[in-house]
């Protein structure tokens, strides 16, 4: 199958034109791009798409995702990451979920995020007790049936909460205590054996779908395993995704537990390579950040989620001066309540020029963009495959029509895409080739279709949900005093802003 997209203006990403907008057309051939710029031969193709009005930028790269809160999408609002945790996935009890659940759950994400221009999920994917191959194959099924390209993740946690957490083994009441150290943790050679078998039985589907090792964080996993993680993702050149200091609780944990930051933990372990992707960085020191840069690692910034969960502002500008790959997330759908990464980009494009009044320190639209579609690249190991328009390049690519209200009148297009686009002016996506939104309509699949089966199963997981919550929530109490002293220790850096500091008890 080969496309032409005739006359079209284009944001290419690509070494020669960056995030400026140029005219041109652009030929797929097959599953690559062919051709970018202006031609006056006109070469055949199988579909000629007129250019007119139109805008074609790489498909957006949410480079860290978690689908399985989809769920609860829209279900809390103003709690901090280690008390919505509870109820959420909750820590006593696994919720009842069938694989068609599970499928559901994963199309419904990507059918909503790539209606908006989204080609690529970096998906860490936790299920309780553990995942299985039939529910990790869920997921890989409703990426394949859907168009998105994916990386999906075995997620794991092997220290029992209580030893993760700081504080907590105080604070926990006896009765808590001795139900959540009944639980039996997984261990490396567990992980190891399942990321073997899921990578052998998944890896590479549809041509556009690979298996990630993802270690929750240097906290919550014991270091064999982290090793073994690190170990397994470089032998088959994947990425190694874990969490590391997302919230102030964490960054106290990491003093308590080592002795020295999470970020200089992973550094005496040699876990710092370029296959590291780390979710959030908010709480890091100075010497966190040379030591990211050196390492050529990923960082992927979670703007709505940060700003959710209260968890900070984490210093991109910094994070970018010291070399380090940024790239962009949506985080889980309970924490950002969005797969979009338009509605990423914005937040992300705007809540760091409130960290200085020195305006060289906020981030340009064409920061948010290379952030959107190289930075992920990178941090999935695909940049020379994704992220840009340049012929060899796998053709990953959104049409956004240019007479919406969103791009009328027309000013700089960069800052359209980050300040005004809200993803409903996408009208086609193509994704390794293949068009997988046509019209604003989804190719492949029947979305109302699918959403009415959710919908009618809706009653019955929201009944699980509210068992688990009632089961967890005699944790809240203890986590918010853990979160409460964390919030008055004093470890050199404040990442919430300088008009926040923390005021206890709330009146409320
Ligand atoms: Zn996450």
């Amino acid at each position: 199958m080969s496309i032409l997209i005739e006359g079209a203006t284009i944001v290419a990403m690509d070494p020669e034109h960056g995030s400026e907008p140029f005219r041109g057309d652009i030929l797929i051939e097959g599953e690559r791009i062919a051709a970018v710029g202006e031609s006056d031969a006109r070469p055949e193709a199988d579909r000629v798409i007129p250019g007119e009005g139109k805008l074609v930028i790489p498909g957006l790269i949410n480079a860290h995702i978690h689908t399985p809160e989809a769920f609860a999408k829209g279900r809390y609002d103003n709690m901090p990451l280690e008390l919505w945790m509870t109820l959420a996935y909750g820590i006593l009890g696994a919720p009842e979920l069938t694989p068609r659940m599970i499928y559901l759950r994963s199309a419904l994400c990507a059918m909503d995020a790539i209606k908006t221009g989204v080609t690529y999920f970096s998906d860490d994917i936790l299920e309780f007790p553990l995942q299985s191959m039939e529910t990790i194959g869920a997921v890989f099924q409703a990426y394949e049936d859907v168009g998105l390209r994916a990386s999906i993740s075995g997620h794991v946690i092997n220290r029992r909460l209580p030893d993760s957490i700081v504080h907590l083994n105080d604070l926990l009441p006896g009765d808590l205590k001795r139900e959540v150290d009944a639980m039996e943790p997984p261990t490396a050679d567990d992980f190891a054996a399942f990321c073997e078998e899921a990578h052998a039985l998944y890896d590479g589907r549809a041509g556009r779908l690979r298996f990630m090792p993802a270690p929750s964080g240097p906290q919550r996993c014991t270091e064999p395993l982290m090793r073994a993680a690190d170990e397994f993702a470089r032998a088959n050149g994947l990425p190694f995704h874990t969490h590391i200091l997302e919230s102030k609780v964490q960054a106290v944990t990491g003093h308590a537990l080592y002795g020295k930051t999470l970020v200089r933990y992973m550094h005496d372990l040699g876990l710092l390579n370029r296959n590291t992707t780390i979710a959030h960085g908010v709480w890091l020191t100075d010497e966190d950040i040379a030591l990211l840069g050196e390492a050529r690692c990923s960082v992927v910034h979670n703007a709505l989620s940060n700003l959710k969960l209260g968890s900070g502002l984490c210093p991109v500008r910094r994070l970018l001066d010291a070399g380090v790959n940024l790239a962009l997330g949506s985080d889980g759908l309970s924490t950002s309540d969005t797969p979009r990464m338009f509605s990423v980009m914005q937040c992300a494009g705007l809540m760091h020029n409130v960290t200085s009044p020195d305006n060289a320190y906020w981030l340009e639209a064409g920061e948010v963009l290379h952030a959107a579609t190289l930075g992920g690249a990178y941090s999935v190991l695909l940049e020379d495959e994704i992220g840009s328009l340049e012929p060899g390049k796998r053709a990953d690519m959104a049409i956004l029509d240019m007479r919406t209200a969103n791009f009328t009148p027309l000013n700089d297009v960069r800052n359209h895409l980050v300040y005004c686009e809200n993803g409903s002016s996408v009208e086609t996506v193509i994704v390794n080739g293949e068009i997988m939104v046509d019209g604003g309509r989804l190719t492949r699949v029947d979305e109302e279709a699918l959403m009415d089966e959710l919908r009618d199963m809706m009653p019955q997981i929201r009944a699980d949900q509210e068992r688990l919550e009632a089961m967890n929530r005699p944790f809240i109490p203890p986590l918010a005093e853990v979160w409460r002293r964390c919030a008055e220790t004093d470890i050199g850096i404040n990442r919430w802003g300088s008009d926040n500091q923390p005021r206890w008890p709330t009146n409320r």
